[in-house]
């Protein structure tokens, strides 16, 4: 048993206490950690990954974005990053255990702030496992990462603003775009851009976007239904009303829109309200101390992460009961209230088609890493029974992808995922266990069987 164990096992919760612990370091998480910091309090910023930014700003250069501008402020400040830090338990109220280079570690809290974020939602259908098949924004990291895409065709399909800006960035790397195809019908996005017109921070990004993608190919009201090809994608089917084509592409890059990253507040028993976080007009969930900020309360983009950010942080350092304070945050529940409207009406434009959940063949794998198919779970009522009959979702990815996918595909809502939240080494286990003073039990992890 290593020495760090031998430290932490006498004083397992105590470690690295904390009064406000935020756990994401995306737009909502940074700026939650900053509100609170600039209050006065001490305050752990803990992300998974090993650097700051989150989905939209991880790998960023740009010094004169909003976001190297806030990871700056960051740095600066005396705020506790742990980088590489995942939560992986939350075994008593106050506390989360957490895998910092495979190694755990117990970090208290008074308040806690989960700003986890959203991945993308990837539906299954007949192809979608060939090789060369990525989420569009598991592509582009790949592409900032250093794919080379030189020459190479994407087609980018699925649904949501995530598919331009993916192309846009796919495109910059040097893919060649031959299609978009976005399953909302095109009355849907002409209604959504009208009502937005007047807001010009939206409308320059949209001229951008559109500058950057001028001459790649755009359908609305199109979707895949199979993917074809040998040892690696070769080409793919769409669908619209009338037909059915194929595009020849070397890439398919596909995104249904965002599901939040329920996982932290499902363990500590948040509401979860129409697939999201409840949170009240603080931020703060049903579990008084714990606030929700970002994507995890809705799909609203940066901004709206920003100004959740930023009322959860005040909040969670009781600053809401500084006269002073409750004036900073006015303004951001303005900026809420304006990001929520926006966040409604996309929600409406780029609902899912009803058609969608018909993409899946009864053969077609629905759980990849365990491989589980579309009709060894459609007889099943909930997730838990199907994991339970099937092992669906109980491989290395604990149902972060196919979980997203069956709650659109059979109506099934989200469920708590027994601890740990992400994979770890049987070593990891026995280290926690032995730290806390019990055995564990590998049965509790189905992951692990
Ligand atoms: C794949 C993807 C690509 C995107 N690309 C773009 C884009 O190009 N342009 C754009 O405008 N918007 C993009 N978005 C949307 C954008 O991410 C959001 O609008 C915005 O970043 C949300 O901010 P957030 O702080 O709520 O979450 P995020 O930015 O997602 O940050 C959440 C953070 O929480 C961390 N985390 C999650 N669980 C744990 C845990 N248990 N322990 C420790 N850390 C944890 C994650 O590592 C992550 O860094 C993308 C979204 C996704 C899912």
């Amino acid at each position: 048993m290593s020495a760090p164990l031998q430290h932490r096992t006498g004083m397992p919760y105590s470690a690295s206490p904390a009064r406000v612990v935020v756990v994401g370091a995306g737009p909502a998480g940074m700026q939650a950690a900053w509100a609170a910091a600039s209050s006065g309090t001490k305050v752990t910023l803990i992300d998974a990954n090993p650097s700051p930014g989150g989905q939209i700003w991880r790998g960023e250069q740009s010094v004169s974005s909003a976001g190297a501008r806030l990871i700056e402020k960051i740095r600066r400040s005396n705020i506790r990053f742990l980088p590489g830090c995942q939560v992986v338990d939350a075994p008593q109220p106050g506390t989360l255990l957490c895998s910092v280079n495979g190694e755990p570690e117990w970090i208290s809290y008074d308040s806690l702030v989960i700003a986890t974020g959203a991945r993308e939602r990837f539906l299954p259908f007949p192809g979608w496992t060939l090789p060369n098949v990525y989420g569009a924004g598991g592509l582009q990291a790949m592409a900032r990462g250093g794919l080379d895409l030189r020459g190479k065709r994407v087609v980018v399909c699925g649904s949501g603003p995530l598919l331009l800006s993916a192309a846009a960035a796919l495109r910059a790397h040097g893919a060649e775009i031959p299609l978009i195809a976005e399953q909302a019908p095109f009355a849907h996005l002409l209604r959504f851009a009208w009502a937005f017109r007047h807001l010009p921070a939206r409308v320059l990004d949209a001229i951008g976007l559109g500058k950057r993608l001028f001459g790649a190919g755009y359908r609305s009201g199109c979707y895949p239904v199979r993917a074809q090809g040998v040892d690696r994608v070769q080409s793919v089917t769409l669908r619209n009303s009338t037909q059915e084509w194929s595009v020849r592409c070397d890439y398919l890059a596909c995104s249904f829109g965002l599901a939040p990253n329920l996982e932290l507040p499902l363990l500590l028993g948040c509401r979860i309200d129409a697939g999201f976080a409840a949170v009240n007009e603080w931020q703060e969930t049903s579990v008084p101390g714990v606030y929700c900020a970002g994507e995890v309360t809705g799909i609203g983009g940066a901004d709206q992460a920003l100004a959740e950010g930023e009322i959860a942080g005040l909040a969670a350092s009781h600053a809401k009961t500084a006269p002073e304070l409750r004036e900073r945050a006015t303004p951001r529940f303005q900026e809420r209230e304006r990001c929520r409207r926006f966040a409604s009406a996309m929600a409406v434009c780029f609902a899912l088609r009803p058609e969608l959940r018909s993409i899946a063949m009864p053969e077609t794998i629905v759980c990849r890493c365990e491989d589980i198919r579309m009709d060894q779970i459609a007889g099943h009522k909930s997730w838990r029974e199907a994991q339970l009959q099937t092992r669906l979702g109980a491989g290395h990815c604990q149902g972060r992808v196919c979980g997203a996918a069956v709650g659109f595909l059979l109506g099934w809502p989200a469920e708590p995922i027994t601890p740990p939240l992400f994979r770890v080494t049987e070593n990891f286990m026995a280290c926690a266990g032995a730290a806390a003073g019990v055995t564990p039990d590998p049965a509790s992890n189905p992951s692990k069987q």
